[in-house]
């Protein structure tokens, strides 16, 4: 079955891409949740944070999360940087993303 987020990370489907590396795609979500809503994404396919054991691209992952934050002007205002794991988890796209998601006031806890 086609995986949507390879299909982005290899280029093959359309996103706005805001940073793309050896590691790592970030691109902004369909359905933005906040005024900034950027999904950070391995470019191999790893359907969770479950199934991730890689340390050097846990680190890139982290660090492209900060670099798109940043690049985006989170940095002052605040931001959130999460991922939802499995069914029970929120997750629907069953390859890894992590959410930075800022622009406005975010509450604790979420849903
Ligand atoms: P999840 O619920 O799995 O944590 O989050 C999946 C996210 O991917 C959702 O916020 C959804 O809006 C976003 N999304 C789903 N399909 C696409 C797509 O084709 N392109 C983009 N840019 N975002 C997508
Ligand atoms: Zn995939």
């Amino acid at each position: 079955m086609i995986c949507i987020f390879c299909e982005i990370a290899a280029g093959r489907a359309t996103a706005d891409v805001v940073l793309r590396n050896e590691w790592v795609t970030a691109f902004h979500d369909i359905h933005p949740t906040a005024p900034t809503h950027i999904l950070v994404i391995p470019n191999t396919h790893i359907s969770s944070l479950d199934e991730l054991t890689d340390p050097d691209l846990a680190a890139q992952l982290l660090l492209a999360c900060r670099q798109v934050a940043q690049a985006a002007g989170l940095s002052e205002r605040g931001y959130r940087v999460l991922t939802n794991v499995g069914r029970g988890g929120g997750q629907h796209i069953f390859h890894l993303h992590f959410h930075v998601i800022g622009g406005r006031r975010l509450a604790w806890p979420p849903g």
